[in-house]
């Protein structure tokens, strides 16, 4: 079998079977990122996300936007586990005759994220590779009460999204500001029961809600904020590095949440959780009721 008919999901759920744990693990593979034991009172992140010339981005993009994105969507994912980043290492592959330029601009958005939200980079590797590669490996902690997974989520929960959703490839993904200050506020102030960040597409990365947590959804089309970048509903929904939070609440807390959100950013009330397992009904404008198979971006 190749990779392409196995399928990233089932690939990675393939390599995660195969490996044992110990103690020390709180949550592998299968999340935002791993958690580990760490302290009393908070557990350590870790996460990382590869970017490659070509796949991810061009290089006439310009270093400095590159540099952004390789730091912003690992944050992202910190972010999504209702924790803060701490520190990073930043491996790169890049042929001998890209311009030093290039890199100087890299570094320059890796830094300004970094500053951003006070992130020690602290190592990485440099090796000689055709494409241009930038990996960036993260970590972060979160208060143990304050750890959100993508597993909780229960029937009667509200489903949110922050932002707006759709037209991310359009340049978007290239400059997106992670939720971290959002995820921190919801999870400090409410009982987020799943919370994941939207790469993969919105119907996709829900799909790893409802999967995860043997539940199912109905959202409606009306409620769900596209981007004014958005070609249409079913791109928005599919194409994904959206980088918005996906998350759910007790259906009691949901009016309060709304009130009393306190950002700039957007705020959407999208459906809500059902017991039926793993099915996502759509409620379409004319009312029409469509299930939908929660599909996204796979790399296979
Ligand atoms: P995200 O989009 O949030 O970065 P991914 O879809 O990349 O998440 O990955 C889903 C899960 O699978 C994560 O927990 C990630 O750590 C894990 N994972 C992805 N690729 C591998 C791999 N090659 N080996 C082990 N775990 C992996
Ligand atoms: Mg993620």
């Amino acid at each position: 079998m190749i990779l392409k008919d196995l399928g990233e999901f089932n690939l990675i759920n393939r390599l995660s079977k195969r490996v044992r744990l110990s103690a020390g693990v709180v949550k592998g593979i299968g999340d935002d990122a791993a958690v580990l034991r760490y302290k009393r009172d908070r557990h350590l992140l870790l996460t990382t996300d590869m970017l490659i010339e070509g796949r991810h981005f061009l290089r006439s993009s310009g270093g400095y936007l590159i540099g952004k994105k390789a730091m912003s969507v690992n944050v992202s994912d910190i972010a999504a586990m209702g924790g803060r980043p701490l520190a990073a290492v930043i491996s790169l592959g890049a042929p001998p005759s890209l311009g030093v330029g290039f890199i100087d601009a890299l570094y320059k958005g890796i830094r300004e994220v970094a500053e951003k939200f006070k992130i020690d980079l602290v190592g990485g590797d440099t090796v000689r590779s055709e494409k241009i590669i930038i990996n960036v490996a993260l970590t972060g902690e979160v208060k143990k009460g304050n750890l959100v997974l993508r597993n909780g989520a229960s029937p009667g929960d509200v489903i949110f999204v922050t932002g707006s959703i759709g037209g991310s490839l359009s340049g978007r993904h290239l400059s997106f500001t992670p939720r971290v200050k959002e995820a921190l506020f919801l999870a400090e102030n409410y009982r987020v029961h799943s919370m994941i960040d939207v790469s993969d597409g919105l119907i996709a990365d829900l799909g790893h809600i409802l999967r995860d947590s043997r539940v199912g959804g109905v959202i409606y089309e009306r409620a769900i904020p596209l981007s004014r970048h958005a070609k249409d509903f079913n791109s928005a929904v599919m194409d994904g590095e959206d980088f918005e939070l996906v998350f759910t609440v007790p259906g009691r807390d949901a009016d309060k949440l709304l009130k009393a959100w306190p950002f700039k950013t957007r705020l959407s009330r999208i459906g809500e959780i059902c017991p039926c397992p793993r099915r996502l009904y759509l409620v379409a404008k004319n009312k029409e009721i469509q299930k939908i198979k929660p599909k996204g971006y796979a790399h296979f």
